[in-house]
């Protein structure tokens, strides 16, 4: 595995500059686009990195999971009136569906989607922001990972898309909170900063029946961790889920600072990051380093045997 890791970073290292990072903020636009990293957990507790696997980045929409995750665990199904998890077909912070479906988002991990479950969580969390940091440090096991206060004001400060779709929510009566605060709390979330191995070891409970490798916390039941999966697998890369389900196969997340998470369940908890982004906004390195171990190992969980 070791050797494969490395073997395959060398490989995609030219497609370096046939993307590009994340422009829509200035702290994103400055990240070095030559870091490129990878982490894989397996359930038996082997590590394996290779590269930057222990450079923190911006996690965006990776966030978007653990948001998810502390909302089944608050009011489980429940949490499916407010919100589909159908794919869209559309880019990640489409507002094309939101009207004509009248204010209820197509899935969670679409902005409109994780802007709902934020909502949520912000009625029941007296402090949303740090409970949520405080959960992935708890999951990752990383005491110091911390929220990266400049690209949230930034976040903040070029809001007015986000703004938009959950005023939109909140005119058709999906929204709960005021609606500035759920967005501050949207922004830190995805602000907070994390490495590979932080977030190889924040997911392991999704390959791993629902229990937190190292802490062996239960965080989910066993069929909620195969939604989890399932709603990965079919929206969490966007517009793109197809081509990653068709490319790597397996439950992913991405986020626009250069971050996939993968999950190959009873497995392998991944992730890989390289900032430069493709026309959908996800890690082009990344994909192809995912398309190439999945393929080595036979990972894909569309495999026929
Ligand atoms: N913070 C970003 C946004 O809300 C997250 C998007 C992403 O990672 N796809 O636009």
């Amino acid at each position: 595995m070791q050797a494969l890791l490395d073997e395959i970073l060398d490989a995609v290292r030219p497609l370096i500059g046939q993307g590009q990072v994340a422009q829509y903020i200035p702290a994103l636009a400055e990240v070095n686009p030559c870091q490129l990293g990878i982490a894989a957990l397996s359930v038996e507790g082997e590590l394996f990195t290779a590269g930057d696997a222990y450079t923190p980045f911006s996690i965006q929409s990776i966030s978007k999971v653990f948001s998810l995750v502390q909302a089944i665990q608050h009011q489980g199904e429940a949490i499916w009136q407010r919100l589909g998890h159908e794919p869209s077909g559309q880019a990640f912070n489409s507002m094309a569906q939101l009207e004509y479906e009248q204010g209820r988002p197509r899935n969670p991990f679409i902005n409109a989607g994780a802007l709902v479950v934020c909502d949520i969580n912000h009625s029941r969390y007296a402090a949303p922001t740090l409970s949520m940091r405080d959960f992935v440090r708890r999951l990752t096991g990383n005491t110091q990972l911390m929220c990266d206060e400049k690209v949230a004001e930034s976040e903040y400060q070029h809001r007015a898309r986000n703004a938009a779709m959950a005023y939109l929510m909140q005119s058709f009566g999906n929204f709960e909170n005021d609606v500035e605060s759920v967005l501050r709390s949207y922004f830190h979330h995805c602000a907070l900063a994390a490495s590979c191995v932080d977030l190889a070891r924040g997911f392991s409970f999704l390959a791993h029946q629902g229990v937190c490798l190292h802490s062996h916390e239960r965080i989910l039941s066993l069929r909620q961790t195969q939604q989890v999966n399932a709603i990965m697998a079919t929206s969490g890369l966007y517009d793109e889920a197809g081509n990653f389900a068709y490319r790597v196969g397996l439950p992913g997340k991405s986020g626009v600072g250069g971050g996939i998470v993968a999950i190959v369940p009873g497995r392998f908890s991944l992730c890989v990051w390289s900032p430069e982004l493709n026309h959908s906004g996800n890690s082009l390195v990344g994909m192809a380093v995912l398309e190439q171990l999945s393929e080595r190992i036979g990972w894909s969980v569309f495999a026929p045997a």
